[in-house]
């Protein structure tokens, strides 16, 4: 961070301009709006300058520059159209210890300004530190056009009521509830804009008389594979308005660095050589929170309804009448099918498609003559440790040794890597191989050499020396 972008209280504190052109009157006009004391000091003056100076807006020191002007100030922008003085307003104000902007020139100034969205009481700031002028104008313009009007007056309004939510509503998730479904008031906001303070009045009042339930809910999340944008916006929504995010490890940092800050986040995964949570004991952890009133949101790799035990959790949720509702995700064998190049259908290879838990023998047994054959793809998810015995068990029912397959790393992320093989090479590739990985089986996985878009270096260099 160049620089810590702050917001200065300036009403009835001393600030000094230096120059009384164009530009300078522009300046002029934001430390009046912020409501600062102005001396502004010039060889000469626009008109406007006098026309503040007789409404006695401003206060006129005609004349060369001299650093006692300095003295007592809060703050300093040199706006002259000389170089050299502005160098001095600037050199001046550093031993003095007076934050001071220099027009044009980020490099000699101590603070700078950015571009503004002003939608009071709320203000955004653009700023690129003096590198892409252009480019934070271009933001500034879009935020504009993305920032309602009467934002301004939502905050306003929100203002006014702080204190009697603070009353009304003793839980810290039902006041955000509370104030969540203000701020998306469509209606509301429509009739602040109408300046219809009569219907505003209503609708707040309605706002409070439906009181949010005191009972919280879990909301059950498929954070994708991997790469952030593969979230749902759904699913961003919810880890957005989280109080509690209760994880494991399949969910990337990155998904993670989108929670809503202040959210508490409980880890239930296991992390390498340590046992993970019991399953009974995270559907206790989603029960116990939810009692306390929050929103909780149950974060899962992938989709939570494949290999997810999703429907587990939400079973206990049920039976304890807490409300829950569930955010699909896209599960590992889009994200690696997508990200390796692999369709898993295709009109000339598979008809279709598997999806398979490597965890055959805890799960259940497997119909490996139904998994050998032709003309389809099969998805092992965990199969790593199992990737001999599936070898052996699908060559056994008549699967060719040859039959081309893939495993996807880490798929979907930037640390994907991708080793492709033959059916035969399946137990001793796997070996190789890190968790989380995907086991691909099928003829489509040819179609990579042509539809390969995601490659890093590493991973093509691992397939040719696998090839
Ligand atoms: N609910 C998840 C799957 C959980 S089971 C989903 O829908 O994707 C865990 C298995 O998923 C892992 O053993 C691995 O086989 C697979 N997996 C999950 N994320 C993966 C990734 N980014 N790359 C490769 N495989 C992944």
């Amino acid at each position: 961070m160049d620089y810590l972008p702050i917001f200065c209280q300036l009403q009835q504190k001393a600030c000094l301009l230096v120059g009384g052109g164009e530009v300078a009157e522009r300046k002029a006009r934001l430390l009046l709006d912020a409501g600062a004391r102005l001396t502004v000091n010039a060889l000469q003056f626009t008109p406007q300058f006098h026309i503040w100076a007789e409404l006695g807006q401003v206060t006129l020191v005609a004349g060369e520059f001299s650093a006692d002007l300095l003295a007592e100030k809060w703050l300093a922008i040199a706006a002259t159209d000389s170089v050299e003085v502005n160098a001095l307003v600037y050199q001046f104000a550093n031993q003095q210890r007076v934050f001071c902007n220099v027009v044009d020139d980020p490099k000699r100034a101590s603070f700078i300004m950015p571009s503004i969205i002003d939608r009071s009481p709320i203000m955004v700031a653009v700023s690129s530190g003096g590198k892409a002028p252009v480019l934070a104008r271009l933001l500034r313009e879009k935020l504009e056009a993305v920032l309602p009007q009467h934002l301004g007056q939502l905050a306003q309004l929100a203002g006014s009521l702080r204190q009697r939510v603070k009353q009304q509503f003793a839980n810290i998730g039902a006041r955000r509830r509370f104030w969540e479904k203000l701020f998306a008031h469509d209606r509301l906001a429509q009739s602040l804009a109408n300046a219809d303070s009569v219907l505003a009045d209503q609708q707040v009042e309605q706002l409070f008389a439906d009181r949010p339930e005191e009972q919280g809910e879990v909301v059950l999340v498929g954070a994708g594979p991997g790469d952030a944008g593969l979230l749902t916006l759904k699913g961003l929504q919810q880890i957005q308005q989280a109080d509690v995010v209760v994880y494991d490890r399949l969910v990337s940092d990155e998904v993670m660095a989108l929670v809503r800050r202040d959210a508490e986040r409980i880890f239930v995964g296991k992390r390498a050589g340590y046992h993970c949570v019991p399953q009974e004991q995270i559907n206790q952890i989603l029960l116990a929170q939810a009692r306390r009133g929050l929103r909780v949101v149950r974060l899962k790799g992938g989709d939570p309804f494949i290999f997810g035990r999703g429907g587990e959790e939400l079973e206990t949720l049920a039976e304890a009448d807490i409300p829950f509702s569930v955010v699909p995700g896209i599960t590992a064998a889009s994200g690696c099918s997508a990200y390796s190049g692999i369709p898993l259908t295709h009109r000339d290879h598979a008809q279709s498609v598997r999806l398979v838990t490597g965890h055959a023998k805890a799960d259940g047994g497997l119909d490996w003559a139904q998994l050998a054959a032709q003309q389809q793809t099969l998805v092992f998810y965990m199969g790593l440790t199992q990737a001999a015995e599936i070898q052996k068990q699908l060559m056994a029912y008549g699967m060719a040794a040859s039959m081309p397959i893939a495993l996807v790393e880490n798929g979907t992320s930037t640390r994907q890597r991708v080793i492709e093989g033959k059916l035969e090479q399946l137990g001793a590739l796997a070996a190789q191989a890190a968790s989380p990985s995907l086991i691909i089986v099928g003829s489509v996985v040819n179609l990579r050499s042509k539809l390969n878009w995601f490659a890093s270096g590493e991973g093509s260099a691992e397939r040719s020396k696998m090839a």
